[in-house]
């Protein structure tokens, strides 16, 4: 995504347009994938040297809110929010040895979404337990 993209994405959802706000935006289009505000704060840190992890995470917060991006609860970091940069509709595993959060192709799981009166944005499912690679260390290991 380019500058330019990013200025109309913001003017659309009529999110004001700061030069924190969209290097933040850029950065983020650039690392893509699930994202925490840490991961996002370390990567600008350089940048923009007074950015603080209060900001990242209002920002952040406020992508949400736009429908820019969407959060997902981390794993074990409890209180931890993990940003998903795809917004094309899929489902989510996290491994709560290893942490990583795996995609899961929308077709795999099937929903059925019953008697909600407000109008949703995303639906994702999470599912957890032990990834691959954890579970077959753990065979080993007893
Ligand atoms: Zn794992
Ligand atoms: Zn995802």
């Amino acid at each position: 995504m380019n500058r330019q993209e990013i200025l109309n994405k913001f003017k659309e959802k009529g999110l004001r347009v700061t030069p924190q706000r969209l290097t933040l935006f850029m950065k983020l289009a650039e690392m893509k994938g699930h994202i925490k505000a840490e991961d996002l704060y370390n990567a600008l840190k350089e940048e923009i040297p007074s950015i603080s992890i209060s900001t990242v995470y209002r920002t952040l917060k406020e992508f949400e809110s736009k429908g820019f991006i969407y959060s997902l609860p981390s794993s074990t970091d409890y209180g931890l929010t993990v940003f998903d940069t795809n917004l094309e509709p899929h489902h989510h595993f996290i491994c709560l040895r290893c942490e990583k959060i795996y995609d899961v192709p929308e077709e795999y799981v099937e929903i059925k979404v019953k008697n909600i009166q407000g109008s949703i944005q995303y639906e994702t499912v999470i599912m957890k337990g032990l990834c691959e690679s954890c579970k077959n260390k753990k065979k080993k290991v007893s």
